[in-house]
């Protein structure tokens, strides 16, 4: 296994002479999210997805998306960006790719009906080129021929892409399982599959979320088996939290919702919108949706009443966080009910989900969740087994393990490995990684990172740190009045947010903290007192005051303020 190295950044851009393929990741490597791969061959590159991730939303960070630098660099190959599926981890920063270049974008229906509908959000700079993929229709971009093929996951039209260029063919999983006996009709494509492992595969890229985690992902219609049982033992009010995307889960619900003859009430606008579009393109032509509208949910006899939610991670804006606050006009829930969550915990989320779940267990609600029910949920991604029998099928001749943490990917290359696939890498996001017959290896860096956005708008890393450290150790400011023409300071006055409490005490630190800071300004020989030096000097002290007297240093913000 060739492991990632700290090779110097390098400015291999141009490629037009290089018979290799390039592969870089922008994101989704050393991380799970933010997925963003470009792959060049000669002059043409191709984008594989496009995804956002989400951390710092306690600093008012709405989406985090990769840096594109590379993709500036190269911008005159980019032919076009080919969507896997319509996770956000995948779709959600198009928008911002698109302030950027004019790009086409191909992608499958259900990713295509959401990245519409963010759109109508959004204004990006460049129109939207947006071109639906049929599984059983190849396209070409630039010297690329793409072939889709429908893999299992937690959303439809999940997608993995084979994509055929002059150099040879590379196979991207996209995000999958493989189910045996599927609910749905759509079959994992072994036979295809295999016959590209027949003809040969250069390099194949696949899923590694699931690395660590034994055997096989489980069934959805295991699932539903159970979800089906618990709703029908259930006495009174049942509300089942599920992610919106996955349309399979929420038809599963809805089926159980007809069998035992309760009504279905749709709660959260993520939930209405999937199964919204999820109608629009047909998915729900097999399965009546017996919904009534949220503001009937109150009047219903308990033991008729089925719902939806969205908020399984413990977003406070979220449903089921509402639900648990009693806060939620289409419906209040009582002792007796049951909330199921169906769902894994995105990791850093436990503790806002263990708080929904004690507000809603201190009301005498009853809480299911995988923990104590392991059958209510399967991930939408391959464990070992099934990470193996897709490295069985396709064969190839080189591997890189992506989606996943550095642990992660190395478990995945382990993997494969043990498979017989000799040649595997391990990279992180920015290495160029270039592949041909004769082998796999990073022959460059580029600049890679992290956009954190707020309210559509790109924050730089100087505004998310101070944030940080505003939240950490709080403010303090100390003004000046100065007299400009004689140089002289009039008065001082501190004041801070976040570091002490208000009353007495905070008066009286902060009267002391003027002292200190007017007697250091005092000792300024008369030649020293222009404004400049002076605001210098109030901020070191105020600093100098409060790391003595409190251990730590908050932000300090020094105004001189003239007589002017
Ligand atoms: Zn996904
Ligand atoms: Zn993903």
């Amino acid at each position: 296994m060739i492991r990632a190295s700290d090779e110097p950044v390098s400015n291999v851009v141009d490629g037009s002479d290089d018979r290799r393929i390039r592969v870089v990741g922008l994101g989704g490597m050393n991380e799970i999210g933010m997925n963003c791969f470009a792959v060049s061959y000669g002059s043409d590159t191709l984008i594989v997805d496009c995804g956002v991730t989400f951390s710092h939303r306690d600093l008012g960070i709405d989406v985090i998306h990769p840096r594109f630098d590379y993709l500036e660099a190269i911008s005159s190959t980019i032919r076009g960006l080919v969507i896997t599926h319509g996770h956000e981890d995948h779709i959600g920063a198009i928008p911002y790719l698109l302030r950027k270049f004019d790009v086409p974008i191909f992608a499958p229906p259900y990713a295509k009906a959401l990245i519409e509908e963010r759109f109508e959000q959004h204004e990006p700079f460049h129109p939207l080129r947006l071109v639906a993929t049929q599984t059983e229709t190849p396209f070409e971009i630039g010297c690329f021929r793409i072939e889709t093929l429908p893999v299992h996951h937690s959303v439809p039209d999940a997608t993995a892409l084979v994509i055929g260029t002059p150099g040879g063919t590379l196979v991207h999983t996209g995000d999958f399982k493989i189910e045996h006996d599927p609910i749905g009709s759509v079959a994992f494509p072994e036979e295809r599959l295999r016959e590209l492992g027949d003809e040969g595969v250069l390099l194949l890229m696949s899923d590694s979320t699931n690395s660590d985690v034994a055997s096989v992902a489980g069934n959805e219609r295991s699932v539903r088996d159970e979800l089906d049982r618990l709703i029908q033992e259930a006495p009174g009010r049942v509300v089942v939290a599920v992610f919106g995307s996955n349309i399979e889960r929420i038809r599963s619900i809805t089926q159980a919702a007809t069998r035992t003859k309760r009504h279905l009430c749709l709660l959260g606008r993520s939930i209405r919108k999937h199964v919204r579009i999820a109608r629009e393109l047909g998915l729900f032509l097999d399965t009546p949706l017996n919904v009534i509208s949220g503001d009937r949910g109150r009047e219903m006899d308990p033991a008729s009443l089925l719902a939806v939610a969205s908020g399984t991670q413990g977003e406070p804006m979220a449903a089921l966080s509402r639900l648990a606050r009693d806060d939620m006009p289409e419906l209040s829930l009582e002792a007796g009910d049951t909330v199921i969550l169906s769902s894994r915990e995105i990791p850093g989320n436990e503790l806002a989900i263990f708080e929904v779940q004690n507000a809603f267990e201190q009301r005498g609600i009853r809480v299911i969740h995988r923990r104590s029910h392991p059958g209510v949920h399967v991930s939408g991604h391959a464990c070992r087994d099934e990470q193996g029998a897709l490295l069985d099928l396709v064969r190839p001749m080189h591997f890189l393990p992506i989606h996943g943490t550095f642990h992660h990917l190395r478990r995945h290359a382990e993997l494969a490995e043990e498979r017989g696939i000799a040649s595997t890498l391990v990279a992180q996001n920015g290495d160029i990684v270039a592949v041909d017959q004769a082998g796999l290896s990073i022959c460059g860096r580029t600049r890679t990172g992290r956009v954190h956005i707020d309210h559509q708008q790109a924050l730089d890393e100087n505004i998310v740190r101070e944030r940080e450290l505003l939240g950490r150790l709080g403010a303090a400011t100390v003004a000046i009045a100065y007299g400009t023409d004689s140089q002289t300071v009039r008065g001082v006055r501190v004041s801070s947010r976040g570091f002490l409490s208000q009353g007495e005490n905070q008066d009286d630190v902060h009267r002391e903290a003027e002292d200190f800071v007017s007697r250091k300004l005092a000792r300024l020989a008369p030649g020293e007192r222009e404004a400049e030096r002076v605001q210098t000097v109030a901020h070191k002290s105020l600093r100098q005051f409060l790391g003595t007297r409190f251990g730590r240093k908050p932000l300090v913000t020094a105004i001189v303020i003239g007589d002017e």
